[in-house]
């Protein structure tokens, strides 16, 4: 007996999150925040899910009950609300559930959930747009509320949680995502019928990426089993966008001390050290304006170089 496959066979077999039907009859929100392609192909797709996906998928589903028993403890605080609320377009095949829904006579409260390997600084195209979705469904059910929203994302293994709040219904939005949603309905229901493709950095972990025509397939590219590796590089990336980001709000923060403590200074004290606010000088040069003006000292004094990135597609 593998245990290995026989943990993968189970998983295989079990239901993540509430019974949303069957998924080949309607276009849901997450279908719209994603690439039409996959959309499209995942719908239709026998091919059991790898380990990796079912443990995100295992991961999404626990954080949802982590809100769920979170939200449930502190209800008398909240406004009502609803865990799995479906919604449904009023003539169109589509539908979404929303992860949790808060009610006020005035205004709708739509919360999303999602689970990620290193918080974005901010959330993915896929997020907002899945958002929004589902914002204008509820919308399109409640004409006289306002809908707002938000994402709140999780990394489970780091312990870290970020709220990207402010979100508000956006008829122009919507109407976009409503044809998107369509796109991929007619692609469902006539074979004929390409469904587009949405490049995006999620590329790197779809499985209909071998004979995607977005990509040039004639290119033979070796392969090397590094995904998880990748995934942490991507998940680092995003961290590293985070610190700077939190390093120039600490700056700014000493700055606005030293200003309000010191006015006529330039530092404060902070425990032993001192911290001083001092200005630097520099020269910028203007590359495209001494090109024109003097292509001849430009030309004697550039030099080019190359350096090498890494892109992943
Ligand atoms: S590889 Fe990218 S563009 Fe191609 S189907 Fe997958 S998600 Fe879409």
């Amino acid at each position: 007996m593998d245990l290995i496959e026989l943990i993968l066979r189970g998983l295989q077999n079990a239901r993540f999150g509430e019974d949303l039907g069957d998924r080949r009859e309607y276009v849901g929100a997450s279908d719209v925040g994603q690439c039409p392609r996959k959309a499209v192909l995942e719908k239709f797709s026998d091919e059991p899910q790898d380990l990796a996906t079912l443990f995100r998928f295992a991961r999404g589903h626990i954080a949802e009950k982590l809100v769920f028993q979170a939200l449930e403890d502190q209800s008398d605080k909240l406004p009502r609300w609803r865990y799995q609320k479906e919604v449904t377009h009023r003539t169109h095949p589509f539908k979404a559930h929303i992860d949790f829904l808060f009610t006020t006579r005035q205004e709708l409260g739509v919360l999303e959930v999602k689970t990620c390997d290193g918080i974005p600084s901010v959330p993915y195209d896929g997020w907002v747009q899945q958002l929004h979705f589902q914002m204008g469904l509820i919308k399109d059910r409640n004409p006289d509320k306002a809908v707002r929203g938000a994402v709140l994302a999780m990394d489970l293994n780091k312990g870290q949680v970020s709220l990207f709040n402010g979100y508000e219904y956006s008829s122009e939005l919507y109407e976009g995502l409503l044809v998107k949603a369509k796109h991929i309905w007619d692609c469902m229901n006539d074979q004929s019928l390409s469904p587009r493709t949405e490049k995006s950095p999620l590329c790197a972990w779809c499985r209909y990426r071998p004979d995607c025509p977005a990509y040039d397939q004639d290119e033979e590219i070796p392969s090397l089993p590094l995904e998880k590796e990748l995934e942490e590089y991507l998940g680092l990336k995003e961290q590293l966008k985070d610190l700077k980001d939190a390093i120039d709000k600490l700056a700014d923060m000493f700055k606005a001390g030293i200003e309000n403590a010191n006015p006529d200074g330039d530092s404060i004290r902070v425990g032993e050290n001192v911290v001083r606010r001092s200005v630097r000088t520099r020269t910028l040069i203007d590359g495209r304006r001494l090109q024109k003006d003097l292509p001849d000292i430009h030309a004697k004094y550039s030099t080019e170089t190359t350096y090498e990135v890494l892109v992943v597609e």
